[in-house]
């Protein structure tokens, strides 16, 4: 026998969200740290800056998706709810509706009927929630553990220019910090790309293009203000 083919779905989802956390991480602290040095502003301004960005978008990350996945939950659990009184109080509608699914799907009416009737036997709220309601893992998101793991993900991310920021000197820090998060962008976007079974190289291109545009309007904003002000 054959190995089962190798899905890529199934370890992209934990991958993306923590790929796209880091991302933002790079990409946010870079901008404000470039933004800020482009300023002419203090070494210490430009650290704090770069501090507060960091904490603020690991909180912001870790509040938008507890709030996500709990409210995901929250809605994945009174639908089902709802499906389960249904099949108690009307079973032989709820026989009907599943059996009209399996029919849109292509099965002819007597089989859809006899699928339906064997998977509402064997367990009628999994049929519903999966060929219905569309939800394949009850329960399985856990809002905490989302929370922490962008933040978590946001934080390494920042952390790249700011350690950068850090050791970097007076005149070089904008050029340094630009080009090592623009860097790190390229590497995560190849490795998205690469576990997602896409072009590696057009996946670090395309984060690095909007990267080094997101940093070079930073830059100007900040260079703007910086001899203005
Ligand atoms: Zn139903």
């Amino acid at each position: 026998m054959p190995p089962p083919e190798m899905h890529r779905t199934d370890r992209i989802g934990w991958l993306r969200a923590a790929v796209l956390g880091a991302n933002d991480g790079i990409l946010s602290t870079a901008s404000i740290v470039v933004g800020v040095a482009s300023a002419e502003s203090s070494r210490e301004a430009i650290l704090v800056a770069g501090i507060a960005a960091m904490v603020a978008g690991a909180l912001s990350m870790a509040a938008g998706e507890y709030v996500s996945v709990y409210s995901q939950a929250d809605t994945e659990k009174a639908d089902l709810k709802l499906e389960e009184a249904e099949l108690i109080r009307n079973p032989d509608d709820e026989l009907a509706e599943l059996a009209s699914i399996y029919e849109k799907r292509g099965l002819e009416p007597a089989l859809a009927l006899e699928v339906a009737k064997q998977l509402t036997e064997k367990d009628a709220l999994g049929a519903h929630a999966r060929d219905e309601l569309g939800i394949t893992e009850i329960a399985a998101a856990n809002p905490l553990q989302a929370a922490w793991s962008s933040a978590a993900a946001f934080a390494a991310g920042a952390s790249a220019p700011l350690v950068t920021a850090f050791f970097a000197s007076g005149a070089y820090m904008v050029w340094l910090v630009s080009a090592i998060s623009l860097f790190a962008l390229a590497v995560l976007g190849g490795v998205a790309a690469q576990a997602g079974g896409a072009s590696i190289v057009r996946g670090a291109m395309r984060v690095t293009f909007w990267g080094a545009f997101a940093m070079g309007a930073t830059g100007l904003i900040g260079h703007l203000f910086g001899v203005n002000v």
